[in-house]
Parts: structure tokens; C-alpha cells; sequence
């Protein structure tokens, strides 16, 4: 009869070890890495921390570009074709997503092998599909460590990939340096990044598919957008977005937006509004820590679990008002 294999038992990874093939590039230590920072298991937790620890600062000649845009807008297609730019001048690509259906779709975002072959051949390219989560905050804090581990590893363009729903955006928006909004024309959401505030993050708005028969309805959509964008007023960094067509399938328009991005960087650096965006990001990134782990912390504890439906009824009720069921639910959480 044959011998059941013996199940493997999971290496212990030593860190330091870790640390170093990481720093030298290695991508089999980086997707290791990152599989710990992933990871739910509590004896993962230190070994994950003192990787991100050791990865602070590594990011500083590093490049870091949010794409979003509905599915079927053409973000892997366009990706693609950009992480391919970078690569021909020399540099490492990683590409990342932030998925918050992830858990439930298993990471549709990149998760599919058929998805952006080209690059996933490439030895300077490191693509890896959106970790799942039960929060949006969970899943955006692991792919933005993921990003520094990615540095850490040498990929200095980071291209972190998000669908239009949720706050997903404004997740992404907090983690680059660069934000840029992929559209097609005539798809009738014109006027919805608009009033979802999404074009307003925006540093470039690419208007993609602007090929064949499409070409004179993506060179409207162009003008619609121009002109909308006069009417936003200027960002804090004093950077004018832009409005760009491109086909992602043709490749035409992309050479454009890497130079676009590029000279961003340049004038961003000169200026300082590079570093300071990062430096605000990092402060953000903490207080929304602190803000998630308080609530978390006060919503589990059993007592304020306990009377929380009580008051929840009173106050309904009208026999407490809300802010003495607050105070009390808070002191019980204390
Ligand atoms: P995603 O869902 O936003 O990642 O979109 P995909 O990259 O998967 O592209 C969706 C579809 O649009 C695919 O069939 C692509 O081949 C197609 N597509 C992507 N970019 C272009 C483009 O520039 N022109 C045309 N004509 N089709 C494109």
C-alpha cells in the first residue's frame, strides 16, 4: 500500500536570513515576506513586524503609482503596458492591488494567471494579487507594507491596482505618490468620479481605448474632462492634472504618461511637495491605526457588547438621550 506523503512542516523562516536575500533582490524571499505580513497567524505577527521595521527608509528613491477605473476599463491591459516602460528604462516593477472583495472573490485583481503575462515573465517584475481581508483597512495596510517590502527588495516603481468601489480609492490614494484615474469614453460614469470626489484625487485622468472607432469619443471625453477640471481648485503641491488618451491594446499614449509621471516626481522632489506628501501620508497612516485598533478594541469588549443593545433600544426610545448612552458606553469600554 502505498505511504500517505508526510505533510511538510512549514519552515520556520529565520529572519535575518530573510532580511538578507530579501535586500539583495531575491523574489522568492520577497513573496515569503510578504506571505508573512499577510499572515493572520499570531506567531507570525512579531516575525512580520521586525520585517517591516527592517524595511523603514528603504523606499527613498522609490516611485509609487495608484491605478483605478471600473472593470473592464482596461487597468491590467494599461498596467502592463506601463510596468513594461519602467522596465525598458532600466527599472524593477512591482505591481500590487487592493482588492476589499477579495476574501469573498479570492483576489480577483491579478489573481488571474491569464492577466498581464507579459510582465509576470519578466525578471525585473514582481506581481502579486490583492491579500484578502475582512476590512478594507486590514487588506490596504498589508498591500502598503507589502510596497515597502517590494523597496526593500530593489523594485523601485510600485504600481498598486484598485477597482472603483468602496473607499478602495481614497485606500490607494493614501498609499502613493502618484494617483491616476483610467477612464473610457462613453461609458455614462462621466459625471460619477465627479461626484464621488474620485477625479478630485486624481493627478492624471487617462482616457484609454482611444483607438479605432473609439478615437473621437475618448478626444470628447477628453475636452469634458479639461474642462471640468478648471473648475477644481489647484492641489496643495500646485501640480495641474492632466487629461491623456492612450490605448493600452495599441500601446500608443503610454511613453506620455510615463513621462508625465516622471516629471511629476522631478518637480515634486525640486519642490519638496514629494517627500511632504509621504511624510503626511505616514502621519495619517498612524492616526487611522490608532482610530481602527480603539474602536476595535471598545466594540469587542463583552461588556459594552452587553449594554450596547440595551441603550441602542433606549435611545430609540427616547428614555436616554444618545450622548449619556455614549458616556456610559465608553466608560464601561475604558
Ligand atoms: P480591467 O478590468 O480594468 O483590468 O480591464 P482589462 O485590462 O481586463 O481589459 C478589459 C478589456 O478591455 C479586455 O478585453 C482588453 O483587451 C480590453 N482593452 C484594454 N485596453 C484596451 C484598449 O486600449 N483598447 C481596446 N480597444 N481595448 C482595450
Amino acid at each position: 500500500m502505498p505511504r500517505k506523503p508526510k505533510r511538510l512542516k512549514r519552515e520556520k523562516p529565520d529572519l535575518q536570513t530573510l532580511i538578507r536575500e530579501l535586500r539583495s533582490g531575491n523574489r522568492t524571499a520577497l513573496a515569503r515576506a510578504i506571505t508573512l505580513v499577510e499572515s493572520r497567524r499570531k506567531e507570525d505577527a512579531q516575525l512580520a513586524r521586525e520585517l517591516t521595521e527592517a524595511c523603514l527608509q528603504t523606499g527613498q528613491d522609490s516611485l509609487r503609482i495608484g491605478v483605478t477605473g471600473v472593470p473592464g476599463a482596461g487597468k491590467s491591459t494599461f498596467i502592463e503596458r506601463l510596468g513594461m516602460q519602467f522596465l525598458d528604462e532600466g527599472k524593477r516593477v512591482a505591481v500590487l492591488a487592493v482588492d476589499p472583495s477579495s476574501s469573498i472573490t479570492k483576489g480577483s485583481i491579478l489573481g488571474d494567471k491569464t492577466r498581464m503575462q507579459e510582465l509576470g515573465r519578466a525578471e525585473n517584475a514582481f506581481i502579486r494579487p490583492s491579500p484578502a481581508g475582512d476590512s478594507l483597512g486590514g487588506v490596504a495596510r498589508k498591500t502598503r507594507e507589502s510596497m515597502s517590502l517590494c523597496e526593500a527588495a530593489g523594485f523601485d516603481i510600485s504600481l498598486v491596482e484598485t477597482v472603483g468601489v468602496g473607499q478602495s480609492e481614497t485606500a490607494v490614494h493614501g498609499m502613493v505618490d502618484f494617483f491616476l484615474l483610467l477612464k473610457i469614453a462613453g461609458a455614462g460614469d462621466e459625471l460619477q468620479g465627479i461626484k464621488r470626489g474620485i477625479v478630485e484625487m486624481a493627478d492624471a485622468l487617462v482616457i484609454n481605448k482611444a483607438d479605432g472607432p473609439n478615437l473621437e469619443a475618448a478626444r470628447r471625453a477628453q475636452t469634458i474632462f479639461k474642462n471640468a477640471l478648471h473648475l477644481y481648485p489647484p492641489k496643495p503641491s500646485g501640480w495641474t492634472p492632466e487629461v491623456l488618451l492612450c490605448s493600452s491594446t495599441e500601446g500608443t499614449g503610454i511613453e506620455e504618461i510615463r513621462e508625465l509621471i516622471v516629471n511629476y516626481r522631478d518637480e515634486g522632489l525640486r519642490k519638496s511637495t514629494f517627500q511632504a506628501n509621504r511624510s503626511r501620508q505616514n502621519v495619517s497612516w498612524m492616526k487611522r491605526t490608532v482610530e481602527e485598533q480603539l474602536k476595535s478594541s471598545f466594540f469587542s469588549n463583552p461588556e459594552v457588547q452587553l449594554r450596547y443593545r440595551e441603550l441602542e433600544k433606549a435611545v430609540a426610545e427616547e428614555r436616554i438621550t444618545p450622548f449619556q448612552a455614549a458616556e456610559e458606553l465608553l466608560s464601561l469600554g475604558n
